[in-house]
């Protein structure tokens, strides 16, 4: 599934390819992705406005309109946003003033498509905890104390700290030499600022790689990320750990895979 760096490559791609567009049609190949309103308000309520902010909320990307409502597009597992994208395999089609479409692709259809009065208003989006970078050591460790779960569920749940999915949990308590299923508030201070040194870099070098093509995830070029091949511990399992060569193991934990070193993260 996308996660942070992923929407944030997706959004600053769509800054460049169609911020202050019209959408003059609006296709729908596939009406399951779109969760409100209606198919038809959907596509009367986008065609001839104009795309004048984009944002990204945690795994979100927030498109706002002329019209004073906004676009709320929630890739999940396999959905794509491609520029300029040929309208063929598509679940929904914007074509716009440039004479180009934009293409919302999904595999699986699971992705959520919403055209909203306010995106303010939805439970999802208000119920985020801070995005990482928004967080200081002070917070951080004020945010860890109180919580005896494992640290990598913890990680994975986004009213405690929004962006970060199962791929990039796994990064970061690995860098930060975390085994994944510590409690939280066992951590001492020295690895709760290590800890969030590495949530920071680890985001940051996978945006500047343009994310991590895992599962269906490219960028709005339609090529994929290359953060890939820096990855450390994510789907490594029996290969040899990059410090100290122990096999990588893989367990299940809150129901996900989970790659760790067990001699390098305690
Ligand atoms: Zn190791």
């Amino acid at each position: 599934m996308p996660e942070l760096p992923e929407v944030e490559t997706i959004k600053r791609e769509l800054e460049r390819a169609v911020l202050g567009k019209k959408i003059t049609e609006v296709c729908v190949h596939h009406p399951k992705v779109i969760r409100e309103p209606s198919v038809e308000k959907f596509k009367k309520g986008l065609t001839g406005v104009t795309i004048k902010n984009i944002l990204r909320k945690a795994k979100v990307l927030i498109l706002e309109l002329s019209s004073g409502k906004s676009l709320v597009i929630h890739l999940k597992m396999t959905g794509q946003l491609v520029y300029p994208g040929n309208g063929k395999a598509s679940r929904v089609s914007f074509h716009l003033s440039d004479g180009k479409i934009l293409d919302f692709n999904d595999q699986r259809l699971f992705a959520e498509l919403r055209l909203l009065d306010d995106w303010r208003s939805l439970k999802f989006i208000q119920g985020l905890g801070p995005e990482p970078f928004a967080i200081d050591l002070g917070q951080f460790k004020e945010m860890l104390a109180k919580k005896k779960t494992k640290i990598k569920p913890l990680l994975l749940d986004q009213t405690f700290i929004s962006g970060i999915g199962n791929l990039y949990a796994a990064e970061v308590l690995f860098r930060a030499r975390v085994h994944p299923e510590r409690p939280a508030s066992s951590l001492s201070e020295k690895e709760k600022g290590l800890l969030l040194k590495e949530i920071k870099d680890t985001l940051t070098e996978a945006i500047l790689h343009k994310g991590s093509s895992v599962d269906q995830y490219v960028q709005v070029s339609g090529q994929p990320g290359n953060y890939v091949k820096y990855h450390k511990v994510y789907d490594r399992k029996d290969k040899p750990c990059l410090v100290c060569k122990h096999p990588i193991q893989r367990t299940a934990l809150g129901g996900r895979g989970t790659y760790f070193c067990p001699k390098c993260q305690k």
